[in-house]
C-alpha cells in the first residue's frame, strides 16, 4: 500500500509517497512561493532530483506538479497515480474536538473549516490542500487528517486553562492546545520501546522537540500531562523568531508606546523575536553557534536564555511528574546540538543525569547519551511526523 503524505501550508506543500511494505520513502519534494511565482522540488527514494520555477498560482496547480512528477518524467516513482491508496494530511489545529486522527468526510472537513478560528493561517491552507487533493485525486480516495493538537488532549483542565476570565473559554475556546502532537507522540512511543515498556505504563518522560520552532512535553503513563506551546505556537520558551512566553504586559506595554496594531505585535511576536530578535543575527542555531564563536556577545545570551528558559520547564515538569525516567531530545536543534543537550543534563546532575559526552557528540541518529549508571536516561531520537501520518491513515483505511 502507498500513502502520500501532504503538509499543506498557506504558500508551501510538502509531500512524501510512502511505500507502507518497509515504510519506505518513495518520494518527497516540496512546493514553494504558491500564488506568488512557484518553486517546485522533489526528490526520489534513488538520488534523483527535480527542480524547477513553475507558476503556481494555488494549492490545485501545485497538486497537479506533484501528480505528475510521481508518474511522469525523470521523477516518477509510479506507473499510475490509482497506485496511491489514501492521503494523509498533516492538520494544526484540532481544537477540543480531535482527540485522535479521523477520515476526512464533508463534515471534518467543515470542523477543520470552522477550527480555522484558532489557527487562521494553518486550517485555511490545510483545507485548499484538502480540497485540492479531492480535485487532483478524484472524490474517491479515502483522506485522513493527523492533527497536531490530538496527542496533547489528555492535558487536564489545570494544565490547559490560562487564568483569563472563564467566559472567554466558553465563548472562544481559548486554552491550552499544544503542538508537534505527531513528533512528540512518535518519540516518546520509541522512548517507551527503549525503556522496555512499550504502552508506556508506570513511565514518566519528557519529550523536547527542538526545532525553529520548539516545544517540550511532560508525559506521564503514556498520556501528556503537560505542554509548552498554548493557544497558538507561540507560547513556551524561545525558538527561532518566536518569543515564547512573555510577561503579557509587555506586549500590551509595546503596543501602546510603538502604536502596533494587533497584527504588527503579533508579527513582532512570531517572527522577530526569539533567538534572531535577541541576537540580531539569525533565527538559525547554525548561525547563532558561529557568532557566539566569534565572541558575539547577544547571540551568546539568546543561547543561554533559551538553555535557561529549557531548563526551567523541565524542572517544573519533573515536578508536576513526580519525578523522571527519560528525557528525549529530537526535531533540527535537539538533534544535532551537542552543546544544548550538555547544558541541559548538566543542570540535571542533581537528578542523577550522567551524560556520556562522547556518545552526546552524535548527529541525527539514535543514541541513548547518558551512561548505565545515569538514574536519569537520556536519548537522541530523530523524528519522524511523516511516519505517524501514513501508518495512522493505513490503519484508518484498513478499519
Ligand atoms: P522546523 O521543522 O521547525 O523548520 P527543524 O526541526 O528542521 O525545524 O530545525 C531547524 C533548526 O535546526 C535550525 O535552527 C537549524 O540551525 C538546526 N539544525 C539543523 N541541522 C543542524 C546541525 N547539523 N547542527 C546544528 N543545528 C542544526
Amino acid at each position: 500500500m502507498k500513502i502520500l503524505v501532504i503538509n499543506a501550508g498557506s504558500s508551501s506543500l510538502k509531500y512524501q509517497l510512502i511505500d507502507m511494505k518497509g515504510e519506505k520513502v518513495l518520494a518527497k519534494g516540496i512546493c514553494e512561493r504558491i500564488g506568488i511565482g512557484g518553486k517546485f522540488t522533489h526528490k526520489t527514494f534513488d538520488g534523483r532530483v527535480i527542480t524547477k520555477l513553475v507558476d503556481m498560482p494555488n494549492h490545485s496547480s501545485a497538486f497537479d506538479e506533484v501528480k505528475n512528477a510521481l508518474v511522469i518524467g525523470e521523477g516518477k516513482v509510479i506507473d499510475s497515480l490509482s497506485e496511491v491508496s489514501a492521503i494523509g494530511h498533516r492538520v494544526v489545529q484540532g481544537g477540543s474536538k480531535y482527540d485522535r486522527s479521523v477520515l476526512i468526510t464533508p463534515q471534518v472537513l467543515k470542523g477543520i473549516d470552522e477550527l480555522a478560528a484558532l489557527a487562521p493561517l494553518h486550517n485555511k491552507a490545510h483545507v485548499q490542500g484538502i480540497n485540492a487533493a479531492t480535485a487532483a485525486f478524484g472524490a474517491d480516495i479515502p483522506q485522513v487528517a493527523v492533527f497536531d493538537t490530538a496527542f496533547h488532549q489528555t492535558i487536564p483542565p489545570k494544565a490547559y486553562m490560562f487564568a483569563v476570565p472563564y467566559e472567554y473559554y466558553e465563548k472562544y475556546n481559548v486554552r491550552r492546545y499544544g503542538f508537534h502532537g505527531t513528533s512528540h507522540r512518535y518519540v516518546s512511543a520509541r522512548c517507551f520501546e527503549l525503556l522496555g515498556k512499550p504502552d508506556g505504563k508506570g513511565t514518566k518522560i519528557i519529550t523536547c522537540h527542538l526545532g525553529n520552532g520548539s516545544s517540550i512535553t511532560a508525559i506521564k503513563d503514556g498520556k501528556v500531562i503537560d505542554t509548552t506551546m498554548g493557544l497558538t505556537p507561540l507560547d513556551g520558551f524561545m525558538m527561532g523568531t518566536r518569543s515564547g512566553a512573555v510577561d503579557p504586559s509587555v506586549i500590551l506595554f509595546l503596543m501602546e508606546k510603538e502604536g502596533f496594531s494587533p497584527r504588527e505585535m503579533d508579527e513582532i511576536l512570531n517572527k522577530k523575536s526569539g533567538m534572531f530578535g535577541i541576537s540580531g543575527v539569525s533565527s538559525d542555531d547554525r548561525d547563532i553557534a558561529a557568532a557566539i564563536e566569534q565572541g558575539n556577545r547577544r547571540a551568546k545570551l539568546a543561547w543561554d536564555m533559551r538553555t535557561y528558559e529549557i531548563i526551567k520547564y523541565i524542572g517544573g515538569y519533573i515536578t508536576a511528574l513526580g519525578g523522571i525516567d527519560a528525557i528525549v531530545f529530537t526535531a533540527g536543534i535537539g538533534e544535532n546540538q551537542p552543546r544544548l543537550r550538555e547544558e541541559v543534563l548538566e543542570a540535571l546532575a542533581y537528578r542523577g543525569a550522567k551524560i556520556d559526552y562522547e556518545k552526546n557528540k552524535a548527529h541525527g541518529q539514535e543514541i541513548e547519551i547518558t551512561t548505565p549508571d545515569s538514574t536519569l536516561r537520556a536519548f537522541v531520537i530523530p523524528t519522524n511526523e511523516e511516519i505517524v501520518i501514513a501508518r495512522d491513515t493505513m490503519e484508518i483505511i484498513n478499519r
